[in-house]
């Protein structure tokens, strides 16, 4: 065997358990450079990812190495460097990029005098001073969006261009998206931070007032565009329109951009397919919720912050209670804080309790299942549980299903595989196709589905 035909052998084990960004992300430009007594030289494009698979995929590679080749795999070293013919070792599917134009303005065209919103609190760039690496804490549900984050601010344009994270509310893009924002701007001034709203405004005002022109310059300029909540940008054609080529003329010149989104960019309704390539061409991290460790530690962190110190048994306790995400967390430790220090108390966790009762209850406590939600609807459309599970593909069958889907996903926000296991061992896919099916009705103002889908959250909510 090859070299070449080991490494190929290794990336097929371990590409079954990766994820594709995952994958592409950390093995494409790997290579064996050199395979002797049990010792094999591994040559990666850079040094993130040299400490990425040190530290992540080390067995993965070990076990694999040993189950292609047959031999014990004694010593493993990561070296930094280029492969020197250009083949690919396997293909990624990269757009196709046009030859590279020159960026004819120049930088004093980035004027951000025509925002009249700039947030209080925000510096000039419109970020929050805030939201910084530093004050971010790194746990399971979000270490690959982090790293990713840092690998984009070490090498701007270079590294994971367009750089897309994913995933719930309240569980840190924001922060990390602005903390990219932060860590750049102390090399350059031309960053630009906008949730896909605003761009859209923007480019809606731009286009009434006769200024496309200077809203092409303003955006075409930068050297980081930071886009948040592309997910907005759903359905707004002419938005996409000019959003896809302020992208390519960004991306063909190096400059970077870093995206954030509630979901995957397949998953974003109504947006073109030329845009989730593009999004999809760099490096999509999602960011999860945090486990308990990350929330404790980010309690114990912001307790401290605000001078309000809490013992380990509190900060427990409120981990475990709040369940969602960080910002309830937040919110959760600055209603403790301000309780005490209004009543003039120390506290323990009674006390503790006592405020969370009524906090925790605001924000659902109740975990719901998918289980539940498909009996709800069932119930709702006078069909048996068994009848959504069923392969039955009738016409009565079919809406309910995928109303069922949608609520699972809305409510509990199951991954789409699962939701296809619960009901019935359906492909992920299908789930998928579901759930923006309905969502697109949802979105068109259908106030049919609209009240069917409340009055089975209500039943939702009187049952369990
Ligand atoms: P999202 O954009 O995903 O909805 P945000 O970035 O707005 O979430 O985060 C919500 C709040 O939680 C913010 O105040 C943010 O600073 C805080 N936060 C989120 N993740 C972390 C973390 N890992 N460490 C510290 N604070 C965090
Ligand atoms: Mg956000």
């Amino acid at each position: 065997m090859t070299n070449e035909q080991i490494w190929q052998g290794v990336l097929g084990e371990i590409e079954i358990n990766l994820s594709r960004a995952n994958f592409v992300t950390w093995f494409k430009d790997t290579f064996i450079s050199s395979f002797e007594d049990g010792q094999v030289i591994i040559c990666v494009p850079n040094a993130f990812v040299k400490k990425w698979l040190e530290e992540k995929y080390h067995k993965n590679i070990i076990s694999a190495l040993e189950n292609t080749t047959k031999q014990k795999i004694d010593q493993i070293i990561y070296k930094i460097e280029l492969r020197h013919n250009n083949e690919p070792i396997f293909q990624v599917n990269e757009p196709k990029t046009n030859p590279i134009k020159t960026a004819s303005q120049t930088s004093n065209s980035i004027s951000k005098s025509s925002d009249r919103d700039i947030n209080r609190g925000t510096n000039k760039h419109g970020l929050n001073p805030r939201y910084v690496f530093e004050n971010f804490i790194v746990g399971k549900g979000n270490e690959l969006a982090h790293a990713a984050c840092l690998a984009v601010v070490e090498n701007l344009g270079k590294s994971y261009n367009p750089l897309f994270i994913y995933g719930g509310v309240g569980l840190g893009k924001t922060h990390l998206l602005q903390a990219v924002g932060n860590a750049v701007a102390q090399k350059t001034d031309k960053i630009l931070y906008v949730t896909s709203e605003k761009f859209t405004n923007n480019y809606v005002q731009a286009v009434k007032s006769g200024q496309a022109k200077e809203f092409k310059n303003l955006y075409r300029n930068v050297d980081l565009l930071l886009v948040d909540d592309v997910q907005f940008m759903g359905g707004k054609d002419g938005t996409q329109e000019e959003f896809f080529h302020t992208f390519n003329e960004l991306q063909q010149n190096d400059r970077q951009i870093v995206l954030t989104s509630d979901r995957p960019p397949k998953s974003i309704p109504a947006i073109e397919n030329r845009l989730i390539s593009r999004f999809e061409s760099g490096m999509v991290a999602d960011v999860g919720k945090p486990d308990i460790e990350t929330k404790m530690a980010i309690l114990e962190k912001k307790a401290l912050e605000k001078g309000f110190p809490l013992d380990k048994e509190i900060i427990t306790y409120v981990a475990e209670r709040v369940q969602n995400n960080i910002r309830e967390l937040e919110g959760a430790l600055t209603k403790i804080i301000v309780s005490h220090q209004f009543k003039g108390v120390n506290p323990s966790v009674n006390s503790v309790k006592e405020v969370l009762n009524d906090y925790v209850s605001n924000i659902k406590t109740k975990s719901l299942t998918p289980k539940e939600v498909i009996e709800s609807t069932a119930k709702f459309y006078s069909l048996s549980y068994k009848d959504l599970i069923s392969k039955g593909r009738k016409k009565e069958l079919v809406w309910p299903r995928q109303i069922a889907v949608y609520l699972i996903r809305e409510e509990i926000g199951t991954s789409y595989p699962s939701i296809g296991i619960e009901l019935g061992g359906r492909d992920h896919t299908t789930a998928m196709h579901s759930y923006n099916k309905i969502e697109q009705e949802v979105k068109s103002g259908n106030e049919k589905i609209k009240q069917e889908i409340n009055s089975i959250k209500q039943l939702l909510n009187s049952d369990y």
